[in-house]
């Protein structure tokens, strides 16, 4: 057991971002604060109003008057729940940072096994979603995307794994430390490393039944997964001219056949088969080339650290975190 870890010496962060849910507030406050009580933790509740316009603001304000451990964070308009999230790592003090939705979808009787994993030395804690309550057809779409971006993605993203998670805090400094703008948080978390675990949580049905994040924001959410973890969509570009090339030679081969052996091609149709086919093969190469070039300024753009050192031991004294 690790001593920083413990009630009497640790502080717990939970950080929500809130857009339009005023009815589960009340709820959520309580839910939370009983099984934080229950532990014996000391603990904040931080709450990102990204923007809300049904009154959940006045009701955030009046819970933060009546418990002096509800802080809130108000955005200025609506910036979108990865923005939220991140605004809540910063702005929480934590020694552990629990991050969750708002809309009852997440547990909070997971937060208990969540800090049992902390205080057994594990970092990153995250849920993964046994039983998903959506509609088939979205439940199809999320498990082809976790699938997919597993598949391609540099790092290891758990499959079924989202925000739903508990930080150390130098997981958090480290991921605060990031200058990356287009942000998918499961996919930093698993880049960032240290000791991570998964607990299987079962996600609850929303208590409203109307998702806050549109179709078109999971979307461009899944690109900015794709796009941030993996450069496959643009090596793809490799394979697709190495291919174009060897059906270039064999359409040139059989075109030249035809010329010069049997003599019965039409009058054009070999030089339009092989330059066609040629100009093809080197388009896609050219792409595949300037895709590479692309990819070393996002990486240059994006600075992630080249490394995060988790401790350096010597002559058994332990210096603390570091940074590249
Ligand atoms: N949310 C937010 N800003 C938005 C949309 C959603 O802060 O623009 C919050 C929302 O209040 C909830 C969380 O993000 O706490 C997840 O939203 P939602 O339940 O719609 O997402 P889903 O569970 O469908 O992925
Ligand atoms: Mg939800």
């Amino acid at each position: 057991m690790n001593l920083n870890r413990t009630p009497s010496a640790a502080f717990i962060s939970v950080v929500l971002p809130v857009y339009n849910e005023l009815q589960a507030l009340p709820t959520l406050v309580e839910r939370i604060s009983s099984t934080l009580d229950a532990g014996h933790w000391r603990y904040e509740i931080v709450f990102v109003n990204d923007g809300s316009t049904d009154g959940s603001t006045q009701e955030l304000s009046r819970l933060s008057l009546v418990h002096d451990f509800v802080r809130i964070v108000s955005f200025s308009r609506n910036f979108g729940h990865q923005a939220a999230v991140q605004a809540g790592m910063m702005a929480a003090q934590g020694d552990a940072i629990i991050l969750m939705d708002s809309d009852l979808q997440d547990d909070p009787n997971a937060l208990t096994d969540f800090l049992a994993a902390w205080q057994q030395d594990f970092d990153i804690v995250y849920a993964v979603r046994t039983k998903r309550k959506e509609h088939a057809c979205k439940r199809f779409l999320f498990d082809s995307f976790y699938r997919i971006l597993n598949a391609i993605s540099s790092v290891p993203i758990p499959v079924d794994a989202g925000n739903f998670s508990l930080l150390d805090r130098r997981v958090v400094e480290t991921i605060n430390a990031l200058p990356e703008r287009d942000r998918y948080f499961p996919g930093l978390r698993s880049w960032a490393g240290f000791r991570q675990t998964g607990i299987e949580v079962e996600r609850c049905a929303r208590y409203d039944d109307v998702p806050r994040v549109s179709m078109l924001g999971l979307f461009r959410l899944a690109k900015t997964a794709m796009f941030s973890f993996s450069n496959v969509p643009l090596t793809m570009f490799y394979a697709i001219g190495g291919l174009s090339f060897c059906v270039c030679l064999i359409l040139a081969t059989y075109a030249l056949y035809h010329k010069l052996v049997t003599g019965d091609a039409i009058p054009g149709w070999t030089s339009t088969t092989i330059v066609v086919s040629l100009f093809g093969a080197i388009n896609s190469l050219g792409i595949a080339i300037l895709g590479e070039y692309a990819a070393r300024i996002y990486d240059q753009v994006r600075a992630r650290p080249n490394y995060i050192v988790d401790e350096i031991a010597q002559q058994n004294r332990i210096a603390s975190t570091a940074v590249a």
